[in-house]
């Protein structure tokens, strides 16, 4: 046995409670190694006569949920009466070498290890407050991101000096369109009959530039965009509709306009709010570059090196009792659904957990998300955010179905190296997309392969978490990285991809139709690296949901697999089906038929 491969850590993503009775418990192992893992368990206080026999005679076998190229993990869901558990793992390899994996490492499978209360793991009381939950509709969500300066103008009345007409030309860093709120409500009822049900808005507050990340006035909407009444009847048009609605939070830095800024620059280290920031030297100066956003010498900590952005200090008490009551503010009048937070890796873990605290206080369902692009366990562990945009989940995809970087069993074991780092419940609402207003448009990076771009969204949609569409995505939209993703959406229809919308429109209603299977059972692989096919299996009731994506360059035949619900470049052979190259198929088989 690979006995250096295995791992356990209690009260971890390894033992959580997953329900107010019930834990998970899971165990790494080396890939193909270990032939047959099983879960001992006890009260820790019922340590009398043969207990430690009794434990091993009942001892419940463990299964593998995941595997990646290298580990393979165990998983079980188990509960105690008294709800406190002291546990360990009887491991048999399939060379046959039996080991007792414990608190103290790993022993033969006998006395006096096994025999020992102390030698085994605790989870000492299942404490339900201290459970990790996440609201529930987020599986039922299906996004639709839009960055508002370029979704739709709606009210010429607010548009900015200088307002080019729409669509007049591609984006420069510093370009106004006209875009507000005003034209998002005009555009609900495109949202709705596409089948969203869930917009994520790039931020609305008060801010000199057209994406608003330098924020002036936490307090105010950008008066391009409207005012605090349009984004009250934006929210009311959205429930109506039953679409959530989720706010940018920038609270990493502020914008060099905004008062606070403006009176360090004024007084310097005499300013009331000079240990609001991160600042080395008084006054605060830096040396401009030609390269767009990037200074240089700067004197302060700032997101990046834009001197525009300087770096809040959020340990600082005034500083966070400003933010939180922003959260507040936002959350208790507006009623909004969901913050995501920008550049959250980059903000104390103190400051969210208090920001946690404080929205969930006044809205106990709403969703939290972060924008973090790597491993987010610390985040996600600890009651500071829901999920985070799973921009893991984006590479993974996208490195495989178009770029061609990693076969497809590299892929799924990417994916299952992410989804083994977080409870359960937390993969269900992890913020998943292909593209965003930070990267360049799904579209572009498939080079125009429409095969692709829809191989690879039909796969995103069929992963654990809650899946986004940028806008303009579903119209076939093309750009590069910022400013070029951010063009005026295309309101000719003329010029849409027609086939992108419909497929996009069947993608979201088979989300949303499938939403249970779809979040709630584990993922079974079967991959062909060599023909590059990749089949997933989802069992969730009884039901069985199918998706094969070929991938490779050969067609690639294969039985029909339950009802057709949705595939791409297929065609019938005899009594069955052919998926040509860059193709796929999503079938459904309902409960008694199911023969598997
Ligand atoms: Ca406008």
């Amino acid at each position: 046995m690979n006995i250096a491969a295995l791992y356990h850590r209690t009260e971890s993503e390894f033992a959580y409670l997953h329900t107010q009775d019930k834990l998970h418990i899971r165990l790494r192992t080396a890939k193909g190694d270990v032939h047959k893992v099983s879960l001992v368990q006890n009260d820790p206080y019922k340590l009398w006569g043969e207990w430690y026999k009794d434990i091993f005679k009942e001892k419940r076998p463990m299964d593998i949920i995941a595997s990646t190229d290298i580990h393979d993990y165990w998983m079980i869901e188990t509960g105690e009466e008294h709800k406190r558990l002291l546990y360990a793992f009887h491991i048999v390899a399939n060379d046959g070498e039996e080991v007792f994996y414990c608190d103290r490492g790993v022993y033969p499978v006998r006395k006096p290890y096994t025999s020992d209360h102390n030698y085994y793991f605790r989870y000492p009381y299942f404490h339900a407050i201290d459970m990790i939950k996440s609201p529930h509709w987020v599986r039922e969500t299906v996004w639709y991101q839009i960055f508002p300066e370029r979704f739709c103008n709606g009210d010429i009345s607010n548009d900015p000096e200088g307002t080019l007409p729409w669509n007049s030309q591609k984006p420069g860093n510093y370009d106004f369109f006209g875009g507000d709120l005003q034209g998002i409500i005009d555009k609900l009822g495109y949202i709705s009959s596409l089948g969203f049900n869930g917009i994520y808005l790039c931020p609305i507050f008060k801010s000199p530039t057209n994406h608003k990340y330098d924020t002036s006035d936490y307090f105010d909407i950008d008066p391009a965009f409207g005012t605090k009444e349009t984004l009250k009847r934006l929210i009311d048009e959205c429930h109506k509709r039953n679409i959530k609605v989720m706010l940018d939070a920038v609270f990493n830095h502020i914008g060099d306009t905004s008062e606070q800024w403006l009176d360090v620059v004024k007084n310097g280290a005499e300013s009331r709010y000079a240990s609001w920031f991160h600042i080395y030297k008084f006054p605060v100066s830096y040396t401009k570059t030609n390269r767009i956003d990037e200074a240089e010498n700067l004197t302060y900590d700032s997101f990046g090196f834009t001197s525009h952005m300087p770096k809040l200090n959020t340990a600082n008490p005034e500083v966070q009792e400003y933010l939180l009551k922003v959260a507040r503010y936002w959350t208790e009048n507006f009623d909004i659904d969901a913050w995501r937070l920008d550049v959250a890796n980059e903000v104390d873990h103190r400051f969210w957990k208090s920001f946690y605290r404080e929205v969930t206080n006044i809205n106990s369902e709403i969703y939290i998300i972060g924008e973090v692009w790597h491993s987010s366990q610390e985040w996600l562990q600890s009651s500071e955010f829901h999920g985070v945009m799973n921009y893991s989940l984006t590479q993974s995809i996208l490195e495989h179905f178009i770029r061609g970087n990693i076969n497809s069993s590299k892929m799924i074991a990417a994916i299952n190296h992410q989804l083994m780092l977080y409870p359960k419940q937390t993969n269900e609402v992890m913020f998943n997309l292909l593209d965003s207003h930070d990267t360049p448009r799904l579209m572009t990076i498939a080079k125009g392969n429409k095969k692709k771009a829809k191989s690879a969204l039909a796969f995103m949609f069929m992963q654990t978490g809650s899946p986004c569409i940028y806008y303009g995505t579903e119209i076939g939209m093309f750009g590069g990285g910022d400013p070029d993703c951010r063009a005026c959406m295309e309101w000719d229809e003329t010029r849409w991809d027609r086939a992108m919308y419909t497929f996009v429109s069947s993608l979201v209603a088979i989300r949303r139709k499938f939403s249970d299977i779809i979040s709630f059972a584990n993922a079974e692989w079967e991959v062909d690296c060599e023909k590059s096919v990749i089949k997933m299996t989802k069992k969730y009731k009884g039901n069985v949901l199918f998706g094969i994506f070929n991938t490779g360059t050969a067609e690639f035949e294969t039985a029909a697999h339950g009802i057709m619900l949705l595939s791409s470049e297929t065609r019938a052979g005899q009594n069955n089906i052919v998926i040509k190259s860059n193709g796929f198929y999503i079938g459904y088989l309902e409960g008694e038929k199911c023969t598997q």
